[in-house]
């Protein structure tokens, strides 16, 4: 089954269960300035959900293009070290607007699975939060999962991967617990069962989440029983691709295989020969250009600040790769046809727009063409020294001068074991800051022109400051 026909099956079953089939909304949030991109299939329906808006409808079901690479969900540094993050990708989710709950949704859940998409049953597992008794005893007497492959989790404040099974879109408001349902993905993959120690492998996958929104949580913590409880899904086509497809990574569905392919050819025909088509830089190239055309579709363009920033970043980051892999002259741009091929038809605004993220992502190749082999030079020189942690204020040179954002210079420095020490890099971008301000303020008391502080950089710091203020969505 190809990832455009899963799409269509899953809209279709959650369609003839009465929902309404919603188009994705943009990757660019446009109403809610505090999300940076779009990461969930709920975001869309976040008002629905609080009860400010009301539709036409109870029931949904939605095929969502989602980002993390940046904010609360930031899945950047997974890509091309694990088999199934990616930056930019397809949710898969159903909905009830207080209509449907645990029940019907385990139900449903659990039918498209093993009749639709004929999954065995012992492949899978599921979790469930560790005080919902009652969707554990849904999955074990109702659906006849047996207990073993039932993992209860409970608050996990370690920051691992897994989530607690605990939502909360804020400190306040809707919330409620999770059940999660996991692939087997067999013993020839390493990794752990959910809640194990190792479960971070990628032989048991999270394919997909159901929230149950069932509390109103104020703000002296305590938990008021909503009167319609809802539902919330999501899960990852590609997750599940792989799985329907027989392979055991992202990389090797359908869709993939044809953006690798277009990846090596164009970092190929950039000057790298015959690169060795199983190298991750050509996974981390295929992962973002999706990520990077889909988010200038929005209309985000390359720049030194928020959205624009993280889309350099993620661009700036596939061309690095395809300068490791050997290409001199600009190439990611050229894979964009290919991606127009693949998802055009599920996303007729890519195809519109198809020039012009030819156009703006060749752009910025040729800017950072021109500084990459000089800023590539100062890195290797930098890393040739073979310090444990790579020097702060070679790391902000890098950037401020090669146009090399830190998390590239992290990318780097990863591969050979290395880590950024990011506390100098601030120190440096805090003092240069400083000093501009410090110009800025001179030539003002001077009575000359205020041109100082104004072109001092802040994509990071805005970055920062952005992210920190996301408010959505899932617990992670
Ligand atoms: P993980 O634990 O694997 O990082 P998650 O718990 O963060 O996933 P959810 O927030 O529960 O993910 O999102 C719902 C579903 O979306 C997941 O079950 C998974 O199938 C898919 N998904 C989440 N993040 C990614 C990603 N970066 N790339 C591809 N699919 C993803
Ligand atoms: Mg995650
Ligand atoms: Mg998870
Ligand atoms: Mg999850």
């Amino acid at each position: 089954m190809k990832a455009a026909d899963i799409r269509q099956t899953f809209l279709k079953f959650f369609e003839s269960k009465g929902h309404q089939i919603v188009a994705s909304s943009p990757v660019v949030p446009g109403d809610d300035p505090t999300l940076l991109f779009t990461n969930a299939g709920m975001n869309q329906f976040k008002d629905v959900f609080l009860g400010f808006d009301k539709r036409a409808y109870s029931r949904a079901t939605t095929a969502q293009k989602c980002i993390r690479a940046g904010g609360k969900h930031n899945d950047l540094d997974n890509v091309g070290y694990t088999a199934r993050h990616h930056t930019f990708f397809e949710m898969l989710g159903n909905f009830s607007f207080g209509d449907y709950f645990k029940k019907d949704a385990i139900s449903y859940a659990w039918e498209l699975l093993t009749q639709h998409f004929k999954l065995p049953a012992d492949k899978l597992w599921v979790t469930v939060y560790s005080e919902d008794d009652e969707a554990y005893e849904i999955w074990n007497k109702v659906v006849g999962v047996p207990a073993e492959r039932i993992v209860r989790i409970g608050d996990n404040k370690g920051g691992r991967y897994m989530s607690d099974n605990f939502w909360m879109m804020g400190d306040t408001g809707p919330c409620g617990p999770c059940t999660e349902i996991f692939f087997d993905h067999g013993s020839d993959v390493a990794g752990g069962p959910p809640g194990s120690p190792d479960e971070d492998g990628d032989r048991y996958i999270e394919i997909w989440n159901n929230v149950f929104m069932q509390f109103n949580r104020t703000e002296d913590g305590v938990m008021h029983p909503l009167p319609k409880p809802s539902v919330d899904t999501g899960m990852g086509l590609e997750r599940i691709a792989a799985v329907l497809q027989h392979v055991h990574s992202n990389y090797e569905i359908d869709t993939f295989v044809a953006l690798l392919a277009a990846a090596k050819a164009a970092v190929d025909g950039a000057g790298a020969g015959d690169c060795d088509k199983s190298s991750a830089s050509l996974k981390v190239i295929a992962d973002h250009i999706r990520a990077c055309s889909f988010t200038v579709v929005d209309g985000v363009i390359p720049g030194n600040e928020g959205r624009g920033y993280v889309l350099r970043r993620i661009a700036r980051r596939a061309i690095r790769h395809g300068y490791k892999l050997g290409a001199r002259t600009p190439f990611f741009h050229k894979i964009v046809a290919e991606l127009v091929r693949q998802m055009g038809e599920a996303y007729p605004e890519l195809r519109q727009a198809e020039a012009r993220v030819t156009e703006v992502l060749r752009q910025e190749e040729e800017r950072f063409f021109q500084t990459i082999a000089n800023g590539m030079e100062i890195l290797e020189a930098a890393l040739a020294k073979g310090e444990g942690q790579f020097d702060g204020d070679t790391a902000f040179k890098l950037h401020d001068t090669y146009g090399f954002p830190v998390d590239l210079t992290a990318d780097v420095c990863r591969e050979r074991g290395v880590t950024v020490d990011q506390a100098g890099f601030d120190a440096a971008m805090n003092k240069q800051r400083e000093q501009a301000r410090a110009a800025g303020k001179f030539k003002m008391a001077q009575g000359l022109e205020y041109t100082g502080a104004a072109t001092a950089f802040h994509g990071y710091e805005h970055l920062v400051c952005e992210s920190s203020k996301v408010t959505a969505v899932y617990v992670d």
